[in-house]
């Protein structure tokens, strides 16, 4: 039977799963097992030929992993779905696949700080190169894009200082030549924003973060045509071995049933802590998508469905006071990641950005007293009560 087309509310529920194949359990079951078991070594050898489908060994498919895949694969509006063990895994697995020695990677101009540290170990061991662009014109892309250029690499927002980039005239422009786009879409998740759908070619996701959204998993997802996923799924994935365990694909499936719930309370609570911070005094910057008066607002309008549950801003003074700030906070816990229930603060330039070297840390706009805030769910009032306590004191 061919499966409705349904809103995203229902379809991070429902789909990919059938009851009926499972003893109508309600919940998809977990698969807790390494291997499968073949009728007979006939049916041994053709599943292993690829001659019939069906399930081999857990690294190379699971059952509860396979329900996770197919939705996130069909949120993204992409036609496949891979699931790794970390947001790091889905990363170092698409760049392996898309890139060879001698080859060019043009990134955003600022990415994760291990993705950061990945592109220098692609570099260092592979002479894989790599730059870093503004991608705020066609002119300075073309300028950027290198004969040698397999792969553009995307963060928009960017971490931590919410830059944005235009997906669609990258993806236009990466199509004349041939160049894949990946995107890695963490701050948004697919309720906010699907770059396959603006023509970029792979989507990566830590979904540790707004996906998993209760802080408890770590797993990273990939998301793009058949053809890609499964030349990343016969190689890297399945020799550098990187998979998510049945059990973490289970969690990230409950988790992802309220996303568009806690997304929208996610980003409403940001907007309005972006308002009360925005003119307070002992704030120096604020960097929001959502704030009408960045020059990226039109480019949100246009790719993001909200702007997201992300704050950054620089406090007036230095890294010490940055610091003061935090230890000054009571309910708002300093931790990195983000996207979870709780409200967390960490500071880029010593936590998440601390193996990016001082000079390209600054080049990608993080300074020493910038601060990163990741909204959670509590009562919006009691976030802005703790921050307004603690700016009290610095
Ligand atoms: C956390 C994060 C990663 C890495 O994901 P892990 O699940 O921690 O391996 C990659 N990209 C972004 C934007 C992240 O926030």
């Amino acid at each position: 039977m061919k499966e409705k087309k349904r809103r995203f509310e229902t379809e991070v529920i429902h789909l990919g799963y059938r009851s009926e194949k499972h003893d109508n359990s309600l919940i998809p079951p977990i698969y807790q097992t390494s291997t499968f078991t073949f009728a007979n070594a006939e049916q041994g050898e053709k599943r292993f030929a690829g001659g019939e489908e069906g399930f081999i060994y857990s690294r190379l498919g699971n059952p509860t992993v396979k329900i996770l895949e197919e939705r996130v694969a069909a949120l993204e509006k992409g036609e496949a779905a891979l699931a790794f063990a970390s947001g790091m895994a889905a990363v170092s697995a698409v760049l392996m696949t898309l890139t060879k020695t001698g080859d060019h990677i043009l990134c955003s101009n600022g990415v994760y700080g291990c993705t950061f540290d990945f592109l220098q170990l692609l570099k260092q061991k592979y002479q894989i190169e790599h730059d870093f662009s503004l991608m705020d014109s066609m002119e300075e892309l073309e300028r950027k894009i290198l004969p040698n250029t397999t792969c553009i690499y995307i963060e928009t927002p960017i971490n931590p200082t919410m830059k944005l980039v235009d997906l669609q005239m990258v993806a236009q422009l990466a199509k004349t030549k041939g160049i894949p786009v990946v995107v890695d879409n963490t701050f948004c998740s697919p309720y906010l924003q699907t770059p396959l759908s603006l023509g970029c070619d792979v989507v990566i996701h830590s979904a540790t973060k707004y996906i998993c959204g209760h802080g408890d998993v770590i797993a990273g997802l990939a998301a793009g045509s058949k053809d890609c996923m499964e030349r990343i799924a016969r190689t890297v994935q399945k020799d550098v071995g990187g998979i998510l365990s049945p059990f973490d694909a289970w969690l990230l499936l409950r988790g992802l049933k309220t996303l568009p719930v806690r997304m929208d309370r996610h980003c409403e609570n940001a907007k309005k802590l972006f308002m009360f911070l925005k003119d307070h005094p002992k704030i120096e910057a604020i960097y929001f998508p959502g704030d009408s008066q960045s020059p990226d607002y039109s480019i949100m309008k246009k790719q993001m469905k909200k702007p997201g549950g992300m704050i950054s801003f620089t406090v007036k003074g230095t890294k010490e006071t940055a610091q003061k700030l935090m230890n000054h906070l009571e309910l708002i816990k300093i931790a990195v990641s983000l996207g979870d229930a709780e409200t967390l603060i960490q500071h880029p330039a010593t936590m998440t950005h601390s193996a990016v070297p001082e000079k390209d840390r600054k080049k990608m706009g993080i300074e020493n007293n910038l601060l990163r805030l990741s909204v959670g769910l509590e009562a919006w009032v009691d976030i802005k009560a703790d921050l307004e306590q603690a700016l009290a004191k610095i």
